[in-house]
């Protein structure tokens, strides 16, 4: 995916192409693992204030643009591309050094068949361990 792809798949999404947007999907696109909110606003520091960044951070979200990530560490994390659901699972793999988060793609997805009358709506594989760069 680059730059001119991902800001045609903001318009595609319905969203209206803002600068900010425009930034923030590039900013996606380029970065390999998740972003938490502090990760995002180091990297725009003057441009916006907090519900601005929160909003579009859920607009993206809700067009499936970016997906957020629970890593138990009480933070949110977003990452490019739509959540992991039926047909796009991926698990996230966090490192113990450096609490980054990856997204991993392509790893052979694990089946949960749940009782009868259970309705599986979202299965989150979070792997432990230690990252290349660590
Ligand atoms: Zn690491
Ligand atoms: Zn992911």
């Amino acid at each position: 995916m680059n730059n001119e792809q991902g800001e045609a798949l903001i318009q595609e999404k319905g969203l209206k192409k803002t600068k900010l947007r425009l930034a923030l999907i590039r900013h996606f696109i380029k970065t390999p693992h998740a972003q938490s909110y502090v990760d995002i606003k180091r990297v725009f520091p003057e441009t916006t204030d907090k519900s601005t960044l929160y909003r579009n951070l859920a607009a993206f979200e809700q067009a499936g643009l970016i997906h957020s990530i629970n890593d138990h560490s009480g933070i949110t994390k977003y990452a490019f591309g739509a959540a992991p659901r039926t047909g796009s699972e991926h698990a996230h793999f966090v490192c113990e050094f450096c609490e980054t988060v990856y997204c991993m793609e392509g790893l052979a997805q694990l089946q949960f068949d749940v009782p009868k009358g259970f309705k599986t709506n979202k299965v989150q594989t979070i792997i432990r361990g230690t990252c290349a760069a660590c």
